[in-house]
């Protein structure tokens, strides 16, 4: 029995659980705020404090990457830690993330950091107008952003900025050029102690009001061999190993990454129906020293978010194809609370299956369902 620490007690944590029970891979959670050991199902505490944490865990991992790097520094130093500090350091500060992502050559957008407001003006020049401004720590679905259309705006951004600064140390903004997407996509794939690769196939994703909603597996070899080149460099780069995801701007063709997250994805929910071997079970097998699963997708599958609901119509329960995964949190507006997987034999019946889904949803709750499977 290996006993894997989580760093992180939320639903990723409990769907590696999950995948990890049938190979007798034991998960304890470890939530970073509480100091509490708590199990990844139950949330019931199991013990207090790192020290203890790391002492009991074979291996320990994380769940996400905003994590104090005092804490990465003690998992570090017991030997124990995959994939590695620099990894979440990278997915937890964009100045990080676009270094390395540089330093790969893999494409991505025009930056510059920007401390003072000299860089802003500094920015403005070298990285142009429209402009997108996030905060280099801290940020995610789309929260610390601001968007830059005019040049009328750069006193007001920079006042929100400034405070956004100075609220906490080693704070900075990146700014980024604008870039004109057609879609956002994202890859998720593991890399194993031997430096074994398995990538799943690109996921298609729809973001409402900068959250997930709907993610899609397709099958475009073409972006696959140019996603999985960028992969490659990124993940022996860091000599990585787990699941690791990219999340790219497709821009006719052209794939830009836009971030990188050293963890299991929302965009590889998919996997749990959709393919082989789901993401959470390979990212245990590659950090317990174990062979990958083979990645290919067993047919045509989608995810959907729930969020801000504790409930779905039963009929939903009904449909072929169709499985409800809930995380156990209390409900609050805008909470990942769930994902609906649901699957069909190719990509004509799946959109059917998801047409007659989202008849059944609250359209409210879920706004972008039914014109993306329209569009499917
Ligand atoms: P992020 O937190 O970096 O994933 O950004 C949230 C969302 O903002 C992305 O999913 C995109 O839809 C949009 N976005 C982020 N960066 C850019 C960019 N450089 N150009 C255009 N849109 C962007």
């Amino acid at each position: 029995m290996m006993h894997v620490l989580v760093l992180g007690a939320g639903q990723l944590a409990r769907m590696m659980s999950l995948a990890g029970a049938p190979l007798n891979i034991k998960i304890s959670a470890f939530d970073v705020r509480s100091e509490n050991i708590v199990h990844p199902l139950t949330l019931e505490v199991l013990g207090q404090g790192l020290d203890n944490a790391i002492e009991q865990a074979d291996v320990i991992t994380a769940e996400f990457e905003h994590i104090p790097h005092d804490v990465l520094e003690s998992c570090e130093k017991s030997g124990k830690f995959l994939p590695s500090t620099d990894a979440i350091k990278a997915g937890g500060d964009r100045r990080i993330e676009k270094q390395l992502l540089d330093n790969a050559e893999v494409k991505n957008a025009n930056y510059a950091v920007i401390n003072s407001k000299q860089d802003f003006q500094a920015a403005i020049e070298s990285v142009g107008i429209p402009m997108v401004l996030k905060s280099a720590l801290g940020g995610y679905d789309g929260k610390g952003q601001w968007r830059l259309k005019s040049v009328d705006q750069v006193d007001t951004i920079w006042e929100e900025m400034a405070q956004c600064i100075a609220e906490s140390n080693n704070q900075a903004i990146v700014a980024e050029e604008f870039v004109p997407f057609q879609r956002e996509v994202s890859l998720v794939g593991a890399r194993n102690r031997q430096g074994d690769l398995a990538i799943y196939p690109l996921a298609e994703n729809v973001h409402t009001n900068g959250v997930l909603t709907l993610s899609t597996a397709i099958d475009e070899p073409e972006l696959q061999a140019q996603a999985a080149q960028m992969f490659t460099a990124v993940a022996e780069s860091l000599d990585y190993v787990g699941v690791l995801a990219l999340e790219f701007f497709d821009v006719n063709g052209q794939l830009l990454v836009n971030e990188i997250a050293p963890r299991v994805h929302n965009s590889g929910h998919w996997t749990q129906q959709g393919a082989d071997t789901c993401q959470f079970e390979n990212h245990l097998r590659a950090v317990c020293d174990m062979p990958l699963g083979t990645t290919e997708a067993v047919r045509a599958t989608s995810m959907v978010n729930i969020l801000g609901q504790d409930q779905v119509p039963m009929q939903v329960h009904q449909l072929a194809g169709c499985h409800v995964h809930w995380y156990g949190k209390e409900k609050r507006a805008g909470r990942k609370m769930g994902h609906i997987n649901v699957s069909a034999a190719n990509r004509a019946e799946l959109k059917l299956q998801l047409l007659k889904l989202a008849d059944l949803l609250d359209e409210e709750a879920f706004p972008a369902l039914k014109p993306a499977a329209q569009a499917l």
